[in-house]
């Protein structure tokens, strides 16, 4: 069912919806999104951020892995973590590599409050979340990786899906359920004929080639199963 209320019918889909960022919800930084203010993977900034002074906002791995990309052009990232260690969402490795990286910071109980800049960001509020005592900091950006979602609600009755809500597909789909006589393909869905790629997919490692090759794969799929439903049709009984 689309946005308008019109229906399409059709024997395959594919959902490639991704996800959606959690957001500061910080309407001072909201507006100078893309201008020192960034969600997400630091990719394609950290080049620009050379020899300056950024922050990465979060404490799990995505935010660990952009703050070691981000230290290769940085001359410091400082990561802002909420709560008392990296260890309580960050892989051993991970902490590690930062503990010797000597331009990466890791500064506990501390957030961001606010921040300030007339065309691009050039200050963030930062507060510690023991004493509530608050400090204005001059950054060239910050990179704020506090988990992602996918927007699957609309699919909560019809398919299979894990407990933050990424759509589960071949081997992760329980055969209670399953219809047909083969098992779910690759990235089949618990309803046979509906594919999940990319970053809406349980498991997904949320780069651009993982989707693209997701998307090429589903094809063949949608492929196999047309054909195989056309044959089902036609089989006699
Ligand atoms: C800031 C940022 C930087 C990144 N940098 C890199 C990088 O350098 N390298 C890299 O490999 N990856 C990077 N990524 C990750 C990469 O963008 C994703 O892994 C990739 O885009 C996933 O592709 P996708 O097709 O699954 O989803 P998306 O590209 O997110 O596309 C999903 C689309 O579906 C639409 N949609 C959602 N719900 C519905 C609905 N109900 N109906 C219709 N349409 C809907 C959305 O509006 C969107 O257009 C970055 C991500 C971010 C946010």
């Amino acid at each position: 069912v689309l946005a308008d209320g019109s229906e399409v019918r059709c024997l395959a889909v594919v959902i490639a919806t991704g996800v959606s960022y959690r957001r500061l919800g910080i309407p001072a930084l909201d507006r100078l999104l893309g201008m020192g203010v960034f969600y997400g993977a630091a990719g394609t900034e950290a080049v620009a951020m050379a020899g300056q002074e950024v922050c990465v906002v979060g404490g799990a791995n995505s935010a660990g892995q952009a703050a070691l990309h981000l230290a290769k052009f940085a001359a410091r990232v400082t990561i802002l973590v909420r709560g008392e260690s990296l260890a309580a969402g960050m892989s051993d490795y991970l902490i590690k590599e930062i503990e010797a990286t000597p331009n990466v910071e890791v500064r506990v109980r501390h957030r961001v409050v606010d921040g300030r800049g007339q065309y691009r960001l050039e200050t963030v509020v930062l507060e510690d979340t023991r004493t509530g005592r608050r400090e204005e900091v001059a950054v060239a950006a910050i990179f704020v990786l506090i988990g992602a979602e996918p927007r699957t609600d609309w699919l909560r009755d019809t398919l299979e899906r894990d407990g933050s809500g990424f759509v589960l597909t071949g081997r992760d789909v329980s055969l209670d359920g399953w219809t047909l006589d083969r098992p779910p393909m690759l990235l089949e869905t618990s309803v046979p004929g509906v594919f999940a790629v990319g970053d809406v997919r349980h498991g997904s490692v949320k780069r651009v080639n993982a989707a693209v090759g997701d998307g090429s794969v589903a094809v063949g799929s949608v492929h196999a199963y047309l054909a195989e439903a056309a044959e089902l049709r036609t089989r006699p009984g």
